[in-house]
């Protein structure tokens, strides 16, 4: 049997970037071979296993053959005989369809090297189409890869774009997108993941649900204007995927607090099975966001409400990210205050009430109270 090291290991050796994870593939072996030298299978689908003592992946060369509809429609074939030119023809795109043998020779059958030269994203074969898990991977590949001068090649483009429009791209699972956006959101730059699924109108199949008017705005100007500063200033994905949908859904931005943004962008961030934590942060962010630059003339009891909401009592690191957030849009207002307020309130001790007898509604509201009335100090001053 020989093995090689393959995909996007040996890509980013010759990118000179470090290497984050090393997947093999195995020429000339039964599944029974891996076994009886230790490693565990893990492909459901596939013959993958995992190495006894690093737990890399090691996969059987195999060949893929399109048996249906969408990114499972695939039966795979693996055998002994199965070349390593084969397994690497199954790939996605040529930089990512080369190989390294033991001694360190580079196998490279589809121009990977010099696509890399050329800084192009490029299919390897028409059976590109088969897979349309893989418009998402090339438009995150890009968001990885455009600082650099990485552009995707036109004919590639066609091809996701034929994806996209005949439905193949509904069929990943939301659970698939999601991961693919959450990981586009930590690349270098994120605004060419969305970017690129607006031109290649693969929003209409990602979020179906959407009334078709809205799709306009993964594409308005000022929204991947904001989006990529703020990507330039936070790495966090949670405020990254804020700012996204803070210009989105809020542009221009309404006085007071913006349910309608609110709500649209929870439905938007549903749609896409987000977990709660982006769901909740980019939905106040959507609503909330005049609270940044028109604190002076909020009722202090909103003030505390919309706190509350953040849970910034508990998190006020919460607050913080959110003056970042709308800062990007707003320019930098004095953020002090804000903290100073949130001091102030979490200052107001139950037990100065307990001690004086209240309890239960009685002792909420004396201590909802104490809290607006530092907060309206802090506007009075
Ligand atoms: P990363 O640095 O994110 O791990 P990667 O290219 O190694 O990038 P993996 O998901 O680890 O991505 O996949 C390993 C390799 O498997 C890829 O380089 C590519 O050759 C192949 N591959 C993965 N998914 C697909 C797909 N949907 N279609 C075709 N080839 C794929
Ligand atoms: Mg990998």
């Amino acid at each position: 049997m020989q093995i090689y090291l393959v995909g996007g290991a040996v890509r980013d050796k010759y990118l000179g970037l470090p290497i984050k994870d090393r997947d093999w593939v195995v020429v000339g072996a039964q599944p029974q071979a891996l076994l009886s030298l230790g490693y565990q299978p893990v492909g459901k689908d596939f013959p993958v296993f995992l190495h006894p003592e690093t737990h890399e992946e090691y996969a059987l060369a195999r060949t893929e053959k399109k048996t249906g509809a969408g990114y499972t429609g695939f039966t795979c074939e693996y055998s002994p005989d199965i070349s390593l030119e084969a397994d690497l023809q199954r790939r996605d795109l040529t930089i990512n369809a080369m190989a390294e043998s033991s001694t360190g020779t580079l196998i490279d059958p589809f121009g990977g090297q010099q696509d890399l030269e050329k800084k192009l994203l490029k299919h390897v074969s028409p059976a590109f189409v088969e897979d349309p898990l893989r418009v998402l991977r090339v438009a995150r590949l890009l968001a990885r890869y455009a600082h650099l001068g990485f552009q995707i090649a036109p004919e590639t483009f066609t091809l996701m774009k034929k994806l996209c429009a005949n439905g193949e791209l509904s069929t990943v699972s939301k659970e698939r997108v999601w991961q693919e956006l959450q990981r586009a959101l930590t690349e270098t730059q994120p605004w060419h993941f969305f970017e690129t699924l607006y031109h290649c109108n693969a929003w209409p199949s990602l979020l179906p649900a959407l009334d078709p008017a809205d799709y306009q705005i993964f594409q308005q100007p000022q929204t991947l204007h904001f989006f990529q500063k703020a990507c330039e200033q936070f790495t966090d994905s949670v405020q990254r995927l804020s700012a996204f949908f803070l210009t989105a859904v809020n542009y221009p931005v309404t006085s007071h607090a913006n349910l309608a943004a609110q709500q649209k962008t929870k439905r938007l961030l549903n749609q896409l099975k987000a977990p709660r934590i982006y769901v909740e942060f980019s939905s106040f962010v959507a609503g909330y966001h005049t609270l940044y630059f028109d604190l002076l003339n909020w009722p202090a009891e909103h003030i505390l409400a919309a706190f509350k909401q953040l849970h910034a009592f508990h998190q006020p690191q919460k607050l913080d990210q959110f003056i970042q957030v709308c800062g990007v849009v707003d320019g930098l207002y004095g953020s002090e205050i804000f903290t100073q307020m949130l001091l102030a309130c979490r200052n107001v001790k139950s037990e100065h009430y307990l001690q004086r007898g209240f309890t239960g509604i009685l002792l909420g509201q004396r201590i909802e109270e104490a809290q607006c009335a530092a907060i309206q100090q802090l506007l009075d001053g």
